[in-house]
């Protein structure tokens, strides 16, 4: 998951994206509006957290604009609490919900938890492909009755696999869902934790491999045939 905070107080900001990124979410910054909707054109985030009173372009503005060209995006404002009450019509705008400051980090993630989850649609929190299961909210996978000891980059991995099964999914994709804008594109930094990933998938002897690498277009999830043992008799 990747979020986006858009928030001109630095120290707030970089304290949620500290927090948000301790909690396995990738988090990107802008510190005004203008550098946000830039952001949010350009980058697909699964989740904005938006501050209303902002230079350059007013949160308001940024929140009709993404409600526009990205419908979906979920977006969590932040207002002062003098303004909460002209500000809530901000709702109207397109907001999914709203904190007023100041909030104690626990309930903004809480927020951010309810709002992923309601927004169920499209991303089911429990995940299941043949023997991989995952659990978006709990954070945790197993393949059949092991639990995998993943890091966050790696569950991030293998959860867009699992949304998107027998898709080819392309580094690019990758970097654009499970990364921040800390990751260097250039580097092969996906590449190194697909590996790493894919050790701890088939760790187990005799079985199937689940992660296709398809040659200069990215990954797939599907079961990669390795030679049956029963078959083999036949
Ligand atoms: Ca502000």
């Amino acid at each position: 998951m990747r979020l986006l905070v858009i928030e001109d107080e630095a120290d707030l900001a970089l304290a949620l994206a500290k927090g948000l990124r301790r909690q396995g979410y990738a988090v990107d910054i802008a510190y005004d509006g203008l550098a946000g909707w830039e952001l949010a054109s350009v980058n697909e985030y699964d989740l904005l957290i938006l501050d209303l009173n902002l230079p350059e372009m007013d949160g308001l503005e940024v929140c009709q604009r993404v409600r526009i060209s990205q419908p979906a995006l979920l977006i969590l404002v932040l207002t002062a609490r003098s303004q909460a009450e002209e500000r809530v019509a901000g709702l109207d705008q397109g907001a999914d919900d709203y904190m007023v400051k100041p909030f104690h980090f626990a309930e903004l993630s809480a927020r951010i938890r309810a709002l992923l989850r309601r927004d169920m649609r499209v991303r089911a929190h429990l995940l299941q492909y043949k023997d991989l299961k995952l659990d978006a909210n709990a954070r945790v996978a197993w393949r059949g009755n092991r639990r995998l000891e993943l890091t966050s980059k790696e569950f991030g991995i293998l959860e867009y696999l699992l949304r998107h099964p027998g898709e080819v999914v392309s580094q690019e994709q990758l970097l654009e869902h499970v990364w921040d804008m800390q990751a260097n594109p250039l580097t092969n930094t996906v590449r190194v934790h697909m590996n790493s990933l894919r050790r701890k998938l088939e760790d187990i002897a005799d079985t199937a491999c689940y992660i296709e690498t398809v040659v200069s277009q990215g990954y797939r999830l599907g079961v990669v045939a390795l030679p049956d043992p029963q078959e083999s008799l036949l």
